[in-house]
């Protein structure tokens, strides 16, 4: 549930607050329910990597190994594709590395954590 919040670039604890202000900035905390999206600077740094880098170096792998070899041309059009839908969805990809990080926090339960207390018909 969190993970589809954070897609859609919602607060992954209530679903309700945008995670954004404008394009590539998050808010420091949730409108809604008032949960800090990052407690310490960095602390999403981890899942931005995997949601974020790896995706792209698939790409950049793919596209170098692949169709640019034998269709010139097609692989410069994918390529630009690509890097375009890459852009398009970096708040969407950056939300659910900021809801991997809001489970990360829930699970390991710490006490001095702000996390606001579990909205009613939320599972994990
Ligand atoms: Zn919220």
């Amino acid at each position: 549930v969190a993970l589809a919040r954070g897609l859609r670039k919602r607060c992954p604890h209530c679903g309700r607050g945008p995670l954004f202000e404008r394009w590539g900035r998050h808010l420091d905390r949730c409108s809604s329910c008032g949960l800090i999206y990052e407690r310490n600077p960095g602390d999403t740094w981890f899942f931005t990597i995997i949601g974020d880098r790896i995706p792209v170096a698939l790409a950049v792998l793919a596209i170098y190994f692949g169709v640019a070899r034998s269709h010139r041309w097609w692989g410069v059009a994918a390529f630009v594709v690509m890097v375009a839908l890459l852009v398009w969805t970096a708040p969407n990809r950056w939300g659910v590395g900021i809801a991997l990080h809001y489970v990360s926090r829930v699970k390991s339960a710490d006490p001095d954590d702000p996390v606001p207390p579990p909205e009613p018909g939320l599972s994990k």
